[in-house]
């Protein structure tokens, strides 16, 4: 055993004995190694991902390094109990070591043979790339060093080990980092100090230095340590090993993991895995290198061998940028075994995962190790065109090919593009790696900081970074683009941007940013923060100023019925996984539309009618508004319906527009809702103006707006308030519908008008509105000698009153239509308009998961939904049930009300993609 080894060093268990003596047959630790794991690839909630792929990998025979897994368990434990771990940890990590070395043949902290160097890694139920910690060359030593030189014979490859250790280690575990003072990180400056004091050349490669040149900047850096710390660099392996298992269990709550978990909605519960794994070295020499590979390309989906690596580095040095690693295909002339070998394992990991793998490899001396295996993050329009070529190459089947789109990740195949002739008469200032596709322009921003201040302000911002790291996470996700001059595919930019769906070009090496400057050099020309560049994602190009864009080709085949669109592989994908959609989906998607154009678009998309018209909508345009206005502004009946009469027409002619769009679909209209004031000019200028225009004096206006000043107008006179006060504009809105439903009939156009009547808490509100419909259809009916118009009246649930009285109000309404953006602001008492004050902090206080106003608060206004739907379902067991709150479009909300039995969503037109993957994704949980 290691001279090193101390007794002293335990990972000592202080939770209560209760706790200790409950939790003593607990497995926490699971290895593999050898072709024997203990974990398999389903225990990814216990093992993490990385922990149960790793064993999963070793299972099937492929060459994985030995190593054991720290459960999740242990993790959420170790938060539990006030950051102690459960007894009996010690005992079985130790155990875990000794596994390792029988595997491997060497020993943890061998001071004479070769020393067993270990990393230790994170490792989440779900990747979370880059936000949480990983320590490599653990086990190193001022003796442990002088045998793994003896042993390798390689001097160089020895102190580079430990030079790498200590700097990862001091940062990680120690805390020695950039102060926010600081603009580069310590141990890089001492790097750069010794390349400048013992090579001469500040950029000079690492590779240049000898092995006494590197203990000369491991003795700099232990300095460093000591001054920033207080404390000497620890040299026992186990004290080592302590410490990185604490850093990296304490990493799962580090700043930006807890962003990242917020964005992705990742329970802070799940905890953190920690892979501890022998290491094996790409650093040996020109024989050996790390790389980092995609079995397909994850951001395009074509199947090619796609990744890069580095000769004789780790893995850290492919990441990291600040090597510019080569493309893996490069490999196969460097080492052509090598490469088959890899390529043999792309093959294996496909057909055994069934999915597209992103992993980590070292070729140690000419022989390929796996380190790690994973689904790989892909962008939208990879996802699509993985999952239906998977399809036609028999690994999975339709069902799944529906599962593997993310919802969410739609949205970007309906991204726009570069405009064709814009992109002719821009001009291309540089290129880069195609990381994210899509088209974005935007004011350049050098630090995150800056870009998230400017996103807020509304700018649409393109983040400009040399690389970026995990800190730039807030930035990121403010910009619409990326934009990094170093680093390649698999950099953290290219990762993060790939995973959120956003525009990015890396490695445009022609790009000089100077942060001091605030400035961006491409040849001769200098651009300062605020300036705007153009980047494209697909290609791989930056361009100066500003581009205009174009619709995505899938947009511009369903819409514009564009064929050159039409023949393109994403637009045939998507068809494909649409038509598979439809197959398998139990409820429809409808659209919230205004205009016949909203509408075409959302049929064109593939939805099946309208949940939602909001009639007032139509009241803004042109002339319409002064009618409305002169309707508020009457004084008796007689001119509020003189006012109305100017308004019929208007209505009429768009609702049979709207009819003439759906070709036969419903329509579900709703009648007049936002409180009046919202119609009424405020500033002094708008009052004369309409003064003037009406011929009334401005005082009048003046005191009507006093009027119907309201302290909170959401929960004032609107929804059927108004109708119950003012039956002429329902008598009104109700003529609009049911003439032009008429009309429409007349000239073969099917309709199905659904009126619906807002905000009601009362069955009588809704009897009364209802009857006025019936009435004015009567005599429609009547007039254009019809025999009937198919039309039904029902009803928005959308105070808790409705819900809770669903039984009595469904006596009345033949369908119930879910408005969940009011529900939720009834149910939670939070105002819909301007809780944004407190939201946030909300979501950063775990008191909510999610914004309640984009996807439905499950538990409160999920539980109104259900006693609604049971309710009303009692009374009438055929009525019909939808949402049109803005959830209808949120894929989790989705889910919810495919749970609830709902028969259809509705949303807006571009969200309706997305919102039928959901559906159909919702209806294939069910069959499983
Ligand atoms: C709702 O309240 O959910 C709804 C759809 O109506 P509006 O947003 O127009 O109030
Ligand atoms: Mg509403």
């Amino acid at each position: 055993m290691a001279k090193k080894v101390s007794k002293k060093h335990t990972i000592k268990p202080k939770c209560a004995a209760k706790t200790a003596s409950k939790t003593k047959a607990v497995k926490y630790v699971y290895s593999w190694g050898g072709g024997k794991a203990d974990g398999n690839g389903t225990m990814k909630a216990l093992l993490g991902g990385k922990g149960a792929n790793l064993a999963e990998m070793d299972r099937i025979g492929l060459p994985v390094p030995a190593g054991y897994t720290v459960t999740t368990e242990v993790c959420t434990s170790y938060y539990d109990n006030n950051r102690n771990y459960p007894a009996g940890l010690d005992s079985q990590v130790k155990h875990g070591i000794h596994k390792i070395e029988k595997v491997m043949g060497t020993k943890f902290g061998d001071a004479k043979g070769f020393p067993l160097l270990v990393a230790v890694r994170s490792g989440a139920r779900d990747s979370m790339p880059g936000m949480m910690d990983t320590i490599l060359n653990l086990g190193l030593n001022d003796e442990t060093v002088i045998a793994l030189e003896t042993a390798t014979g390689n001097p160089r490859f020895a102190w580079d080990c430990y030079r790498r250790f200590i700097q990862m280690y001091g940062d990680v575990v120690m805390g020695v980092q950039k102060l926010p003072s600081e603009d580069h990180d310590p141990f890089e400056l001492v790097i750069e100090h010794a390349k400048k004091d013992l090579l001469g050349d500040v950029d000079a490669e690492d590779t240049q230095f000898t092995a006494d040149d590197l203990k000369e900047v491991i003795t700099r850096m232990k300095k460093l340590v000591k001054s920033r710390t207080g404390q000497d660099f620890p040299s026992d392996p186990w004290e080592q090993l302590d410490g990185a298992l604490s850093a990296v269990f304490g990493s799962w709550m580090n700043d930006r993991a807890i962003v990242y978990r917020r964005k992705y909605n990742i329970p802070a519960e799940w905890g953190t895995a920690v892979n501890v794994q022998a290491m094996v070295f790409g650093n040996t020499g020109e024989e050996s290198g790390s790389g980092v590979s995609f079995t397909r390309d994850p951001a395009t989906g074509e199947k090619v061998f796609y990744g890069e690596f580095l000769m004789n580095a780790q893995g850290e040095d492919v990441v990291a940028g600040v090597r510019t690693p080569y493309p893996v295909i490069q490999l196969g002339k460097l080492q052509p075994a090598s490469f088959k070998e890899l390529q043999r394992i792309c093959k294996v990991l496909e057909k055994h995962f069934r999915d597209m793998q992103d992993f980590e490899f070292t070729i140690q001396e000419g022989k390929v190790f796996m380190l790690q295996t994973r689904n790989g993050k892909r962008t939208g329009v990879a996802a699509v065109r993985i999952a239906c070529e998977m399809v036609k190459e028999r690994l999975i089947n339709w069902k799944t090919a529906v599962t593997r789109v993310p919802a969410e990740q739609l949205e970007q195949v309906l991204a726009p593009i570069f405009d064709t002739s814009a992109v002719k008469n821009a001009k291309q200032i540089a290129s880069g790696l195609p990381a994210g596709p899509g088209a974005a322009s935007g004011q350049i921003y050098f630090n995150a900081e800056r870009a998230v201040e400017a996103a807020d302000k509304g700018q649409r911002v393109l983040l400009v970074r040399v690389e970026t790291s995990p800190e730039d996470l807030r930035g990121m996700i403010a910009a619409e683009g990326i934009l990094t001059a170093r680093g390649g595919v698999s950099s953290h930019a290219a990762l993060v941007a790939r995973q959120m769906g956003k525009i990015c070009v890396c490695g445009a090496a022609e790009l000089q940013i100077n942060y001091e400057t605030r400035k961006l050099k491409v040849g001769k020309k200098t651009y300062k923060e605020g300036d705007f560049l153009s980047i494209d994602g697909t290609a791989g190009t930056v361009y100066d100023g500003q581009v205009a864009t174009a619709p995505s080709e899938v947009v511009q085949g369903l819409i514009k019925n564009n064929k050159a669109a039409q023949k393109s592989g994403t637009y045939k994908n998507y068809v494909q996984l649409m038509g598979w959609c439809k197959k398998v989906t139990r409820m429809s998607v409808r659209t919230n539309a205004d205009t016949p154009e909203q509408t075409t678009q959302a049929i064109a998309f593939g939805a099946e009618g309208i949940g939602l018209t909001r009639t007032e909508h139509m009241f803004f345009e042109g002339d319409r508004i002064d009618a409305m206005r002169e309707m508020i502004l009457a004084e008796n009946l007689k001119d509020r319906e003189k006012a109305l009469k100017k308004l019929l027409p208007f209505q009429r002619k768009d609702f049979y527009g709207i009819f003439k769009a759906l070709k036969g679909f419903p329509a579900t209209i709703r009648f007049l809702d936002p409180p009046l004031h919202e119609f009424l000019p405020h500033t002094k200028e708008q009052q004369l103006d309409l003064a003037h225009k009406l011929e009334i004096p401005v005082e009048k206006i003046i005191n009507r707006v006093h009027e119907l000043h309201e302290f909170n107008p959401m929960l004032g006179f609107r929804g059927c308030r108004l109708g119950i006060m003012y039956p002429e504009i329902t008598r009104m809105q109700a003529r609009a519908v049911l003439e032009a439903a008429a009309d429409a009939e007349k000239r073969g156009i099917k309709t199905k008008p659904e009126i619906m009547i807002p905000l009601v808490g009362f069955k009588r509100e809704l009897d009364l509105q209802v009857a006025i419909v019936h009435e004015v259809a009567a005599e429609v009916i009547k007039r254009k000698k019809l025999r009937k118009l198919n039309y039904q009246v029902g009803t928005m649930i959308e105070v808790p009153r409705g819900a809770l009285t669903a039984d009595e109000i469904a006596k009345t309404a033949q369908f119930f239509s879910f408005g969940t953006n009011d529900l939720t602001q009834t149910c939670l008492g939070m105002s819909r308009d301007d809780s944004g004050s407190f939201l946030g902090a909300y979501q950063e206080s775990d008191i909510m998961a999610k914004n309640p106003f984009a996807s439905i608060d499950q538990t409160g206004v999920g539980q109104l939904i259900e006693i609604a739907i049971a309710k009303g379902r009692a009374t009438n067991p055929d009525i019909k049930l939808g949402i049109c709150g803005e959830h209808g479009g949120d894929p989790e909300s989705v889910r919810f009300c495919h749970k609830a039995g709902l028969a259809y969503v509705s949303c807006s037109p571009y969200r309706v993609p997305v919102a039928r993957l959901a559906a159909a994704q919702a209806a294939l949980e069910d069959e499983a």
